[in-house]
């Protein structure tokens, strides 16, 4: 019997409400650890480093490529996103879950490494409400929203390479079909 954690892929695009799920997630579910990733891009106003990103620069993260200590890492809207590698199988041989809140290019590299994780790919219920969300976070110049826009319409191409979608309409409809998701799978495993 497998004592070992299940990786989980998570992923979606900017504003679709990936850490707002999260957030109500993560509290109820001790067993499951989400990891922090390394960024280059400025930390925003209320973010802590450590908690919410290691924010490194470009120097240390172009290190990191090269000391291979990312399990993934990709390229988003200007700036560096990489997952370090150590702490995540640390944690999956402990039994812990872990979850990788990433990008989509990232999600579909590292599903390529780890064909056994369980990816999940959140929707916004249309465009119109994506562009809402992101706007309404009020954190972003405009610049920076229309290429997460941009980036977007491909991301939404993506999907179907995911084992499950869920759509994000109700925030607790959400994480209870998260749940359901991971308890299926911890059952199939074990
Ligand atoms: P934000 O700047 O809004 O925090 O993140 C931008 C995007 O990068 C989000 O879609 C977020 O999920 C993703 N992201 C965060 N950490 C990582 C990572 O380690 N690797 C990859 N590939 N994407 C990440």
């Amino acid at each position: 019997m497998s004592k070992r954690g299940l990786l989980i892929i998570y992923t979606g695009p900017s504003g679709c409400g990936k850490g707002t799920v999260m957030a109500k997630f993560l509290p109820k579910n001790p067993e499951t650890r989400m990891s922090v990733s390394c960024t280059t891009r400025a930390p925003r106003q209320g973010e802590i480093d450590g908690v919410h990103y290691f924010y490194i620069t470009r120097e240390k993260f172009e290190a990191m490529i090269a000391e291979n200590a990312f399990l993934e890492y990709a390229e988003y809207a200007g700036n560096y996103y990489g997952t370090p590698k150590a702490w995540v199988d640390e944690q999956l041989e402990q039994g812990n879950n872990v979850v990788l809140e990433i990008e989509v290019q990232g999600a579909l590299n590292v599903m390529k490494q780890r064909p056994d994780a369980l990816s999940v790919f959140l929707l916004p219920p249309c465009w119109e409400e994506l562009e809402r969300r992101l706007r309404g976070r009020g954190t972003e110049a405009e610049e920076v929203i229309l290429r997460r826009l941009e980036a977007a319409k491909w991301e939404l191409q993506q999907k179907d390479h995911y084992r499950f979608q869920l759509i994000n309409d109700d925030v607790d409809e959400t994480v209870a079909a998260l749940e359901r998701l991971i308890e299926d799978e911890k059952s199939k495993i074990n």
